[in-house]
């Protein structure tokens, strides 16, 4: 039988090659294609006239044809069909290129619906290739039409044809995990509606009633995922640790911890001298200095004789933990290796020989590294601590490994999103919360200013009086790539009630800007930075960064948990309107690290204009006024819902690299959603701690917590 399982090779056309490019995109079953869902939906149904089509984008028009395709023999050997078609509006020439079976299509007299770039010649139109559906009164043409991620060897047409036919196929499997009464006290509709529409979708409505079901079912098991995995460590042991003098550590610091920190550290150490293995998160600001506390609870740990491990979301810093963690506790006597990606596989494995060596005159006792640590066959011989740094960064999949992995040791979580209380338990489960709520002394407020398009100019003025002065600059954009079409609508935009394909100010890229940037400045050294360059790139552009070669640099919010560069001083953050507050107040603790006077400029897109009325207008001026990211964050779940927490733009990119891997849910929009699938997971499991009653649904908790790719930046 065909079930979600099965190989995407089952349907009917996809060979191996087929397979081998739906591999690119992550895609080996049925399952899989059906959860690759359109990143944004042509908008056919908003029809207009030739002369009022998007003069840069793709526009639907209903054209009459009025003369039967020609074709013209090109010297080149290929050949050009063309045809006229008008509408009241004007009259538009259409060609296609090598495809003459078109040639009986057309027949003078019928109606098309045309879907294309729309370009003006003279006093004309041309549209070059454009799909074409016939019209005909009285059948609607369906308005939307799914568009998905692309990779070579599939084509926009073979993906949208691929998914229908799993569903079809699948018809029979159809069993909803979700249990009936919930899908009804909560009015969803059924996963076999929800996804029919989300890929082909019927009408605008139908969509956004799809949408609301896959983004519940996400919040749903990923709820349940999280209290399931929360509940197995809780229920376990772990060593207890008798507290010993932590002066050896801070005898080094050039500072004195702050009455935050120590009181964070107390929590700490009453936690870890529980049988009971802590779970704790350490949550405060970026710079309050949270990382000295992680490296008390380790010294905690090894005073005892037993292993710790700090896990962070990048390579780059892991390496920023390790160069300033490591000479602290080697000058104590602990040894300390670092395990990324990145290590030579010789030394990956003498560092995981030692890690699981039972003599303790050899066992490796402290570990810095990424999800690296989350192999399979890493194993700690006495683990006592796990810390993670910037935890929201994890996937779903991660956390989970890391719960079992951590399963007998005590668990502490950073992270520099200042969570409400109410949102952390929906989040974290039954985490404790220990805040620092205090800066140490002497550091600067990074002055705030939200500008529109219009001060471009004096923008660029001022990056260069900076770069002059030999500061750097860092220009955060909310996308790596254009790719969205001006006809193009996203879900997001869709949800706006009126004339959907209004859609908000286009993205600025980061390889677009870099581009731009370097042509306005071309004395200066521009890079770009995004999650989908390699990771030995990432840390080569970060290291010249941080060394001072490089005076701009581009990226995408891949720098929100990147190094400690003191020297920059400006922080430009374009389509500011696009990210959270408390994103932004991330991006904005990135400069004012050193003795440079620092700035924060964020660039509202075109369209969000100055208006105080604006309600994107209002998130940016409480940026301008607000320095406590405590603060920011009440804010920010007053303002949007609870998505900012989670770190997740606008931006597409985002929702894969960052946040918690949601698929659909945009947690800054579904809040409501969230709180509630977060309620319902809590009821149910009450009722049935072990999901036995719902065999199917238990099922898709786990495939979510195990199929999910690891996805960060
Ligand atoms: P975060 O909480 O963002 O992880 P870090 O732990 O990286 O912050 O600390 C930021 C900087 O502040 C580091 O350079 C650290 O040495 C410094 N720092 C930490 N605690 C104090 C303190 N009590 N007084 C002065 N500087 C401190
Ligand atoms: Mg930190």
């Amino acid at each position: 039988m065909v079930t979600r399982q099965s190989p995407i090779t089952v349907l009917q056309g996809v060979g191996a090659a087929k397979a081998a490019a739906y591999e690119r995109l992550g895609i080996r079953t049925l399952g899989d294609l059906l959860l690759h869902y359109p990143r944004a939906y042509e908008n056919r149904g908003d029809i207009r006239p030739l002369a009022q089509t998007h003069p840069d984008g793709k526009s639907a028009v209903l054209l009459t044809v009025a003369s039967e395709p020609k074709a013209v023999r090109l010297r080149s050997r290929k050949s050009l069909l063309k045809l006229r078609a008008f509408d009241e509006s004007g009259s538009c020439e259409i060609v296609y290129f090598n495809q003459d079976y078109l040639k009986s299509k057309f027949p003078v007299g019928s109606v098309y619906r045309f879907y294309g770039k729309v370009e003006r010649v003279g006093k004309g139109y041309r549209m070059s290739a454009p799909a074409a559906e016939a019209w005909a009164t009285g059948i609607p043409l369906p308005p939307y039409r799914a568009v998905y991620r692309m990779t070579d060897g599939l084509s926009q047409n073979q993906i949208a044809k691929d998914a229908e036919a799993a569903l079809e196929l699948l018809a029979a499997d159809g069993e909803d995990p979700l249990p009936a009464e919930i899908r009804e006290r909560r009015s969803l509709c059924t996963l076999s509606y929800a996804l029919r529409n989300i890929h082909k979708p019927e009408d605008r409505a139908s969509l956004l009633i799809a949408r609301r079901r896959l983004i519940y079912d996400e919040f749903f098991t990923f709820s349940l995922g999280t209290s399931m995995a929360g509940r197995r460590t809780r229920s376990a042991s772990a060593p207890a640790c008798k507290w010993q003098e932590i002066a050896p550590l801070t005898d080094q610091l050039p500072y004195t911890l702050t009455g935050a920190q120590m009181r964070a550290i107390d929590e700490i150490r009453r936690d870890m001298a529980q049988e009971l293995p802590m779970s704790r998160i350490l949550v405060g600001d970026v710079g309050c200095g949270k990382t000295v506390c992680a490296a008390a609870a380790m010294l905690i740990a090894l005073q005892n004789g037993l292993q710790a491990a700090l896990m962070a979301p990048t390579e780059i810093l892991a390496r920023q933990h390790y160069e300033d963690l490591a000479p602290l506790f080697e000058r104590m006597g602990y040894s300390c290796a670092l395990l990324v990606g990145a290590t030579p596989a010789a030394e990956k494995r003498r560092i995981k020989a030692s890690l699981c060596e039972k003599d303790p005159a050899r066992r490796l006792p402290l570990v810095i590294g990424t999800h690296a640590l989350l192999t399979e066959d890493v194993s700690f011989a006495f683990a006592g601590l796990v810390v993670t740094d910037e935890q929201h960064r994890f996937g779903a999949r991660q956390r989970a490994t890391l719960l079992e992995k951590s399963e007998h040791a005590h668990l502490l979580v950073m992270s520099a999103t200042p969570i409400p209380r109410s949102l952390a338990l929906v989040l974290y489960g039954d985490l404790a919360i220990s805040r620092i709520d205090e800066m140490p002394p002497g550091r600067q407020r990074v002055d705030t200013f939200a500008v529109d398009e219009s001060y471009r100019e004096r923008l660029n003025g001022f990056i260069e009086r900076q770069v002059g002065e030999g500061g750097q600059v860092y220009v955060v954009c909310p996308a790596v790539e254009e790719e969205k079409d001006a006809g193009e609508v996203d879900l997001y935009d869709l949800l706006e009630e009126d004339a959907p394909v209004r859609g908000r100010a286009p993205m600025k890229s980061a390889v677009g800007h870099a581009e731009a940037l370097r042509e306005r400045f071309p004395g200066l050294r521009v890079e770009s930075l995004h999650g989908r360059m390699k990771s030995r790139e990432k840390e080569d552009v970060m290291q010249r960064f941080a060394a001072g070669q490089i005076d701009i640099l581009v990226s995408t919010t891949v720098i929100e948990v990147g190094v400690n560069v003191p020297n920059a001083c400006l922080m430009i953050v374009e389509n500011a309107e696009r990210f959270g507050l408390s994103q932004l107040h991330q991006l904005r603790g990135r400069v004012g690290r050193g003795k440079r006077k620092s700035w924060c400029i964020l660039v509202a897109g075109d369209g969000v204009g100055q208006s105080e009325e604006n309600p994107s207008r209002k998130r940016l001026d409480v940026m301008r006024t607000t320095y406590d990211g405590f603060a920011i964050a009440e804010q920010d779940l007053e303002q949007r819902g609870p998505g900012d927490f989670l770190g997740s733009a606008a931006d597409g990119t985002l929702r894969q690299s960052g946040g918690l891997s949601f698929r659909l849910a945009d947690v800054a929009e579904d809040g409501e959603i969230l709180s509630r699938a977060a309620q319902d997971a809590k009821a149910l499991l009450r009722e049935d701690p072990e999901l036995q009653a719902h065999p199917v649904l238990a099922e898709r908790v786990r495939e979510a917590f195990t199929i999910e790719e690891g996805l960060i930046s």
